[in-house]
């Protein structure tokens, strides 16, 4: 079974042809192809967006919300990820994000040093689900200690 590297869209564009990333951000840079995993961007149940400032405890609420989203899609996310995790291959799997070069990322590192990355809340919830999951420097070093 692959690991799943957490990253940055940014970041993956250094990975070369080894890697087969794709997206699970609400929108990818424009000239990026990835393919798409919006299913786990982060979106509210009734499908608008999920964002931290629309929080006034913004890490638990916006935790809350993204797992409460995801957990609802478990029985069609699951054999999603399992073919594509167990599918017979020679390159490695990314999932990528804007995080941490986003404007928000970048006003939240400013602020408290940190910065918050639905991908983090993504890696536990798949390790939970048994996958073997692999957060970048940047998530490591500089994202939410609570979420790491
Ligand atoms: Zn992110």
């Amino acid at each position: 079974m692959a690991d799943i590297f957490m990253t940055s869209f940014r970041e993956s564009r250094r990975l070369g042809d080894c890697w087969e990333c794709y997206s699970v951000a609400r929108w990818q840079p424009r000239d990026l192809n990835y393919r798409e995993l919006s299913q786990f961007a982060a979106f509210r149940q009734d499908g608008s967006p999920l964002r931290l400032r629309d929080f006034e405890n913004p890490l638990e609420g916006y935790r809350e919300e993204y797992l409460a989203g995801i957990a609802g899609m478990q029985p069609v996310l699951l054999p999603i990820l399992e073919r594509i995790v167990r599918r017979p291959r020679s390159k490695h799997l990314a999932f990528c994000c804007w995080c941490p070069h986003s404007l928000a990322s970048r006003e939240q590192l400013a602020a408290f040093g940190t910065f918050a990355c639905h991908t983090m809340l993504l890696a536990g919830w798949l390790r939970e689900a048994g996958f073997s999951v692999v957060l970048d420097a940047d998530r490591l070093e500089r994202g939410v200690k609570a979420w790491r």
